[in-house]
């Protein structure tokens, strides 16, 4: 047998949907014996996995496969953008193969011609949950592709299709392989969280002899099981999440809710196509609240929509003020190519898109600023995720990775914290994104 293993180098853009695809291929690459390499002049082919949901990262997509056909020459492109393969084409017509999101087979067929594989099933170890990229301890789940919305912003469903759920006992084994790896956050993403299990009828499956629905919450009590934290992304606005708030005042998932609101005027939700009832909304929020008080909601919203009004506008700042959310993020809408919002009359000017998104941001600043120094003087449970000099930088049961805050526990490295380790913080300072404190009690 030959000691040298092909080389391939892998490029992963996008979001976390992209990147579980990122982590698939990856696994079933190293399965068949190839080497994962880091450099272009070390791989003898290289994978991108694009992404395309706005033309600024079409543009990333473009650049990376440029990158790679001039560092390598040898390119399969799939993702998001792999949907648009004409694009593609026109700027590169020498890569080797194009396929969209999710489609492994393609990915790994193209790999298979460009490379044939050398498979030595005795040296070639891989673990049982698979190749990860993010850190040891945490790991994103995702629970179906596609979405049966039609969000007058979004080309999602053009590119993935309608909601496809994967069979609740599949996610719960590989939540399980997972956490036996040691991960111990669970993120479940989707393009519709809420909306899981909804196209195959909330099928029943068994896992550790009991029936699970498909369905978000089955699922929730599920992930409850295994110990570990899990915590909710992309959840849709629906009345069934009221479900779920029980569960999490019980402890068996986050206390946390990822759920892009979008906007709050009745009439630019209708233009987007999204739910539109914005008092049951407020209605649901306190009664959350109610059920589970340590909630943290996070949300994100779009300004400047195509026909926004001042007072429009105004209406989403009174939500906000009122709704004192936790972590918000905010975008300036921007035309998606494709998307239907893009043939509504009366765009925003650009420079009062911006105005209205720097007022909406200054007023969520504030906010957060209050709802973080609420915490001052509480002992919040948290996880570290690194150690830097002498702080562990750690999140508490409200920060997401990646997108929210964090704690910085001064204390950290003297109290010897590793990351992946759990620990209660005394909440001593804190700022508009982030909290300071030192070990409370560690596990
Ligand atoms: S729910 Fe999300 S993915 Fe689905 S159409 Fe709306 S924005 Fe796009």
């Amino acid at each position: 047998m030959s000691l040298s293993q092909p080389k391939v180098g892998f490029v992963s853009l996008g979001c976390p949907k992209a990147l579980v695809d990122s982590e698939r291929i990856l696994t079933q690459l190293k399965v068949e014996g190839y080497d994962l390499v880091p450099s272009y002049d070390d791989a003898d082919v290289v994978v991108v996995n694009t992404c395309g949901f706005i033309d600024s990262a079409v543009a990333e997509s473009l650049d990376a496969i440029g990158e790679a056909m001039a560092e390598n020459g040898k390119v399969i492109v799939t993702g998001c953008l792999g949907k648009r393969s004409e694009v593609i084409r026109e700027a590169y017509p020498d890569v080797l193969s194009i396929s969209g999101p999710q489609d492994y087979a393609s990915v790994m067929d193209a790999v298979h011609t460009a490379l044939p594989p050398k498979h030595d099933p005795f040296i070639d170890l891989v673990p049982d949950y698979g190749l990860k990229l993010t850190p040891k301890h945490y790991a994103y789940l995702k629970i179906s592709e596609g979405c049966n919305h039609r969000c007058s912003f979004c080309i999602i469903p053009s590119m993935r299709g309608d909601l496809v759920s994967r069979p609740v006992d599949q996610v719960l084994r590989e939540a399980e392989k997972l956490v036996m790896g040691g991960v111990k956050e669970l993120l479940v993403v989707s393009q519709d969280t809420s909306a899981y299990g909804v196209d195959v009828k909330y099928a029943e499956r068994e896992w550790h002899g009991k029936a699970y629905a498909t369905r978000m919450k089955a699922l929730c009590e599920g992930l409850g099981e295994l110990g570990v934290w899990t915590r909710l992304h992309y959840v849709y606005p629906y009345p069934h999440v009221d479900d779920i708030i029980p569960l999490m005042a019980e402890g068996k998932i986050l206390p946390y809710l990822d759920i892009p609101f979008q906007h709050a005027s009745p009439r630019i939700l209708k233009l987007m196509k999204r739910p539109g009832a914005i008092d049951k909304t407020r209605e649901r929020i306190a009664r959350w609240r109610d059920i589970c008080p340590d909630i943290t909601l996070r949300s994100t919203f779009i300004v400047g929509f195509p026909g926004e009004t001042e007072d429009d506008f105004e209406e989403l700042l009174d939500f906000i003020e009122e709704a004192r959310l936790d972590r918000v993020g905010a975008f300036a809408y921007s035309p998606v190519e494709g998307a239907a919002a893009n043939a509504l009359p009366d765009p925003v000017p650009e420079e009062v898109k911006l105005e209205r998104l720097a007022r909406f941001m200054a007023l969520q600043a504030q906010i957060s600023e209050e709802r973080l120094a609420e915490k001052v003087g509480t002992t919040q449970r948290c996880i570290i995720d690194a150690i830097d000099g002498e702080l562990a930088i750690a999140r508490s049961m409200a920060d997401a990775p990646e997108i929210d805050g964090l704690v910085q526990i001064q204390d950290g490295r003297d109290a010897g914290l590793v990351p992946g380790e759990f620990v209660d913080v005394e909440i001593m300072g804190s700022d508009e994104h982030d909290l300071y404190g030192e070990v409370a009690y560690q596990d």
